[in-house]
């Protein structure tokens, strides 16, 4: 047993010995040729599509034309080769190219060094030596020390670049070479790919990639750009930006951020392991980009690469695959969105347009203005200017606002399914409610005289709300204004707000009085342009559905537990607004879609005379398909002349495209 492990024992000293001492400089050799790469594969972004799979957002690619200098320029690998052994400014090669078709005289060389300088791929005979008396020259054949700026011009012919220009690039990559002082970095520098032109079109790249051949270490580098749809989307996707200070910092603390180009194998270990970015990463800030950002961005995939630094190629040692981000589909029909945003954009409108499909609660636009281009907001300039008008404000979801008159729909529905009023109980407007200072008719000092509940709705008066709500009480109000799904997030959109419904429970102290102005949509109310559209929903169609950005999210919906001879009576009501001589659309054209809607002007500013104008409903009103809610913030004039001009236009969209498509 002692005899065998002794045996052994020698074996492996004997192997070593052999490996570490005699075999040194073999493998010295080979290691100094090898080196090893890390190659990081960062997947497609996902795309976000509309419902019809027209991209919104969504990563291009472009073609980058590179050279890997190593195989490239071979004169710039003389060149650190004669510097390795010492001969003074031998920069001084490149300089000598274009003077002659002779043959050049480099320097004089020691024997010795020969064989390191005629290696590959200088050995094919472009460089040789010349006896003079007892020194040796070193010379190089005219097409050696043409060759780099013959192949340039190529590269320039095919891509149809300037070829002093690609020149100019390319010096500046062969300076930082020669200059650098890192062994290790100057190895990686030789061999990876330097950007010569961007975006030289798909076209352009198959050729290149055609004529490799005589092109050696010219190659096409293929990149993701990300593009967006435009202006009418900018408040929904957002947009990609830097990583910042914090993130960073919260990255790195994970152990989840890398460097570009630095080949450690523990880095091969971290983006196996983990999600990784890079300090220079783009990530999604703002809206669906930001929300969806681990969906969308996929896995990082590594390679670990042994490169041979002669010949350039190389084999991979082992891989992680990259995972390629999901695609997102939503609700929205694109070209509605275009015409929703077009409506306000040319009206210098800041609001918010909502289209709904009152059956499934699929969002088909939901449009803000002020908006942005995604595309460029990279540009300093672009992004101060939109700061500067608040264009990063997603106004359909993302901001809450006093909904006005459009509630009274909503509270008309709660009193009647109360049994506190009866579709004949009349209320007698005399332009005011109790004092005349602060409950007012919005027609005050005329009056509205006797109004039933679907006439009230019609002409819109605040006197017959007053008096509902002091009826129904802050209690009850709230409850049958919650069914209605106000106070609650309306949607599967994570940014979108859950408003303000006041009540006793949650408002204290709670006067009185509050429950009237919450009837008039007015006081601490504070709904969405989604939540008022998910309302509308309800009225229309009896059930309150939840609200779908994304095709993903599976139709849902609660009963409203609100009769339908009740529903009818407030449909009946909100067909006058728009029908009826008295009704407060009725100007608008909203009658040749057989909508019915409630108009609301919610005060802001009395000074000004600035209003928040709403205009909601749905169409057509005995077989709902679309519901449609707008709102124009801080403008003088009332709901059904502001806002029903732009419901008209989306509306004419929305059935024409319906037409089109049943065709
Ligand atoms: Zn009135």
């Amino acid at each position: 047993m002692l005899v065998l492990s002794v045996i052994s024992l020698l074996t492996l000293t004997g192997r070593l010995f052999h490996l570490q001492i005699l075999r040194y400089r073999h493998y010295a050799e080979k290691a100094r040729k090898k080196c090893l790469l890390l190659e990081v594969v960062t997947p497609r972004r996902g795309s976000i599509t509309d419902r019809n799979r027209l991209p919104i957002a969504y990563d291009a690619t472009t073609y980058d034309l590179a050279v890997v200098p190593a195989r490239f320029d071979r004169l710039l690998r003389l060149v650190l080769r004669l510097r390795a052994i010492g001969v003074p400014n031998p920069e001084k090669v490149f300089s000598l190219t274009a003077q002659t078709n002779r043959v050049v005289v480099l320097c004089p060389i020691s024997e010795r060094r020969l064989p390191y300088i005629l290696r590959a791929p200088l050995s094919d005979g472009s460089l040789f030596t010349l006896q003079r008396g007892k020194t040796v020259l070193l010379a190089a054949t005219p097409e050696l020390l043409s060759e780099t700026r013959k192949m340039l011009v190529v590269v320039a012919e095919l891509t149809g670049q300037n070829p002093k220009k690609l020149m100019s690039r390319y010096t500046k990559i062969r300076q930082k070479i020669i200059t650098c002082k890192n062994g290790y970095e100057r190895r990686h520098l030789m061999g990876s790919p330097y950007v010569l032109a961007e975006r030289i079109g798909r076209f352009v790249a198959m050729r290149v990639e055609a004529e490799g051949w005589r092109l050696p270490g010219v190659c096409v580098v293929e990149r993701k750009r990300r593009r967006y749809a435009g202006e009418a989307f900018g408040t929904l996707t957002g947009y990609l930006r830097l990583i910042n200070a914090d993130e960073a910092k919260e990255l790195r603390a994970q152990g989840r951020i890398i460097s570009r180009g630095y080949n450690s194998p523990s880095t091969y270990e971290r983006i196996a392991s983990a999600d990784c970015y890079f300090w220079d990463e783009r990530v999604g800030a703002f809206r669906l980009e930001a929300a969806l950002e681990r969906r969308l961005r996929g896995r990082k995939g590594v390679r670990l690469l042994e490169r041979d630094i002669e010949e350039g190629g190389y084999c991979v040692l082992s891989e992680v695959k990259a995972k390629a981000g999901e695609n997102v589909r939503l609700n929205i029909d694109a070209d509605l969105q275009k015409v929703a945003y077009e409506a306000l954009k040319k009206r210098g409108f800041r609001g918010a347009v909502v289209l709904v499909d009152p059956n499934s609660g699929a969002i088909l636009a939901m449009a803000s203005y002020p908006s942005f281009d995604p595309a460029k907001i990279k540009a300093p300039k672009y992004y101060k200017e939109i700061m500067k008008r608040g264009g990063l404000i997603e106004r359909c979801g993302g901001a809450c606002y006093p909904p006005g008159s459009t509630v009274k729909p909503l509270v008309a529905a709660a009193a009647l399914a109360e049994h506190i009023i009866t579709p004949q109980t009349t209320v007698t407007c005399r332009g005011y409610y109790r004092s005349r200072k602060a409950f007012r008719c919005w027609i005050y000092p005329n009056a509205h005289g006797p109004l039933n509940v679907t006439s009230a709705i019609e002409r819109s008066c605040n006197v017959f709300f007053f008096e509902v709500a002091e009826r129904l009480g802050g209690e009850k109000l709230a409850k049958w204004l919650a069914r209605f799904g106000l106070g609650e997030k309306p949607a599967d959109i994570p940014w979108s707000k859950r408003g303000f419904l006041p009540s006793p429970s949650n408002t204290h102290p709670w006067y009185r009085g509050y429950g009237r102005l919450v009837a008039i949509g007015q006081g601490q109310l504070l709904a969405s342009p989604l939540q008022i559209a998910r309302a509308m929903c309800a009225i229309a169609t009896g059930k309150l559905p939840l609200l779908r950005l994304f095709d993903e999210t599976p139709p849902q919906s609660r009963p409203l537990g609100i009769p339908e001879s009740v529903l009818d009576v407030v449909r009946d009501g909100m067909r006058l607004v728009v029908e009826s001589r008295h009704g407060t659309a009725h100007k608008t054209g909203l009658s040749a879609f057989y909508a019915a809607a409630k108009t609301g002007t919610a005060e802001v500013s009395k000074k000004r005379h600035l209003n928040h104008a709403w205009i909601a409903g749905f169409a057509p009103y005995d077989a709902p398909k679309v519901v449609f809610v707008v709102l124009v913030e801080k403008v003088r004039g009332h709901g059904g002349q502001v806002a029903g001009p732009v419901a008209e236009e989306v509306l004419k969209a929305f059935f024409g495209e319906r037409k089109r498509a049943e065709r």
